[in-house]
């Protein structure tokens, strides 16, 4: 049983990191991102109020995104672990997340910085997309599926693109997370929690990286 934070702008490979380590450890990926988007789609109260904000790249209230995360961690399925994907972004939610944990007699075991460069990041995520059946990433330069129209992973033909995932948004995004996310390096520094992962090389040689850390806290 693990519980841990991937740390990183947008673009670091929280999200695809997420997933594998899901995979192989059983651990439940909990986005943040994902939550809001599904309330949007679905037109909840929260969704309503996040969505503007989302678009323009901004942060979500610390107050909703808090309330998303503790009702989330209801669910008995997290008890197994839980990979923070996007939360906490601000000092605030990770204070927040501190006394979550406590109150469910669970503890943080390990919060990753996934370390990139800015300037990659605008290309990464205004050229990303992915299959709308099973979530496979695809880049529009650096990852084509094999056939234009056919997902390598489960053979479907639908592909998705984020509404947020374009160059201006984007940089808002680089933006607000130097602001108000970076300090969280600081905050678990401070904790004897932190690892760095340089995340800028091959993605399946950071996953080995980050699975040997995982590993670790797991045994
Ligand atoms: P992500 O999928 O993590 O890139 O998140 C997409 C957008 O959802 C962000 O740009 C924010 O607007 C919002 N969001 C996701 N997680 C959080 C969070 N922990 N705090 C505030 N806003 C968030």
């Amino acid at each position: 049983m693990a519980n841990l934070i991937l740390l990183g702008p947008p673009g670091a490979g929280k999200g695809t990191q997420s997933r594998v380590l899901t995979e192989k450890f059983g651990l439940v990926q909990l986005s943040t991102g994902d939550l809001l988007r599904d309330a949007v789609e679905k037109g909840t109260d929260a969704g309503k109020a996040a969505q503007d904000v989302m678009q323009a790249g901004g942060l979500v209230s610390d107050d909703i995104v808090i309330a998303i995360v503790s009702d989330r961690l209801d669910r008995p399925d997290t008890a197994n672990g839980v990979i923070f994907d996007g939360f906490p972004r601000t000092v605030a939610q990770a204070q927040a997340l501190d006394t979550l944990l406590t109150e469910k007699a669970q503890t943080l075991d390990l919060v990753i910085s996934l370390d990139v460069q800015d300037e990659a990041m605008i290309d990464r995520v205004s050229g990303r997309y992915t299959c709308a059946a099973c979530g496979e990433g695809y880049h529009d330069t650096h990852k084509k599926p094999a056939n234009p129209d056919t997902c390598d992973a489960c053979g479907g033909h639908d592909f998705k693109r984020r509404a947020d995932d374009n160059a201006e948004t984007v940089a808002q995004r680089l933006a607000a997370y130097h602001a108000e996310t970076a300090p969280l390096i600081a905050y678990y520094e401070g904790k004897g929690l932190l690892k760095h992962i340089d995340a800028m090389g091959d993605i399946k040689a950071i996953s080995n990286e980050l699975a040997a850390a995982v590993a670790q806290e797991d045994a």
